[in-house]
């Protein structure tokens, strides 16, 4: 018998996510204080209340998708004390490592069991059920969350204890957000010394600067035809969401004292990017950044 499952955050990523769940013959419950997420979950098979509480009575699994940390954690104070004793909690978003740490803390104390389980793949990614799921958690809870998990997505990788999804997450990503500018202020060098783009993507591509940001992200059109920079850098990985991960690995690198200027560096200059416009373009697109400020 399949558990009972509550989703609460029906949003751009949570209303496909459930949608998937309803998909493999879940019963799915959820809750979404938004009218046109509602409206949409109603029409894929989720029965959605009118409060959280309300959809997380009779769960056994109660799955978040929520924005940031305090959503997640003020929701948890909110729902945990009306959930039968050992739900399992299961939070999707991405959020601060500390905060994911706080809200297990918080579902054990009040007699339940959690899991940190952050995706990468994005909204196709959620469509398709080809989502990566990183899980930080025991190993009795995450066995329990996997054949979920599943349902949404294609890797499920467990990373460790409580919190080590968020941290496997944002490492990832400040991984990513670094290379991309690195592979940007090579193309925008080349370009200054007359260096043709697919000459450099040729060599640097078969050589020690290949990476993914180079290879199947390629910030200039050409090289690969499938890239964003070839359809006017539509995401994608949109930026606003790459300063957001930049924004938590570097609270994470500051809390824990951890030498890394090229993170806390990527994190401004994505931070920068955003907030002067470019967060609704992919990732990529900080090269055009990159090259409007490069003097003539
Ligand atoms: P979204 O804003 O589209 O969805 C969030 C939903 O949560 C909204 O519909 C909102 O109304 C709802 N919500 C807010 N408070 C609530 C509450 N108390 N109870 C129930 N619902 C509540 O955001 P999204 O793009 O779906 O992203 C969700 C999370 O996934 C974020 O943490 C984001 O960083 C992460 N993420 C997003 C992507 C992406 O491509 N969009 C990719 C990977 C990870």
């Amino acid at each position: 018998e399949l558990p009972t499952v509550a989703f609460l955050g029906l949003g751009h990523m949570g209303g496909p996510m459930a949608a998937n769940l309803v998909r493999a013959g879940y019963t799915v419950n959820g809750y979404d204080p938004v009218p046109a997420a509602q409206e949409e979950a109603t029409k894929n098979g989720i029965t959605v209340a009118e409060a959280a509480t309300d959809a997380v009575r009779g769960a056994q699994v109660v799955i978040t998708m929520l924005p940031n940390g305090k959503l997640v954690l003020d929701l948890y104070d909110e729902i945990l004390p009306a959930a039968e004793p050992n739900t399992l909690f299961v939070d999707s978003s991405t959020i601060d490592v500390a905060d994911a740490r706080a809200a297990a803390e918080k579902a054990r104390t009040a007699g339940h069991r959690a899991v940190d389980a952050p995706v990468s793949g994005g909204v196709a990614g959620a469509a398709a059920g080809t989502l990566a799921f990183m899980v930080g958690g025991s190993e009795d809870d995450f066995a329990t969350a996997k054949p979920l998990l599943e349902a949404m997505g294609r890797k499920i990788v467990h990373c460790g204890g409580s919190g080590n999804g968020q941290a496997a997450k944002i490492c990832n990503n400040m991984i990513l957000g670094i290379s991309m500018i690195a592979i940007s202020e090579a193309f925008v060098l080349g370009e200054k010394l007359g260096l043709d783009n697919q000459a450099l993507f040729d060599v640097a591509s078969n050589a020690s600067g290949q990476c993914w940001a180079l290879t199947s992200n390629c910030p200039v059109p050409g090289p690969v035809p499938t890239t964003p920079a070839n359809n006017d850098y539509q995401p994608g990985f949109a930026a606003a969401l790459m300063d957001k991960d930049l924004g938590l690995a570097a609270n994470a690198v500051r809390a824990n004292g951890v030498e890394a200027e090229l993170g806390l560096r990527a994190a401004e200059l994505y931070h920068r990017f955003n907030t002067e416009g470019g967060g609704g373009l992919d990732f990529s697109a900080i090269i055009t950044d990159i090259r409007d400020r490069s003097t003539a």
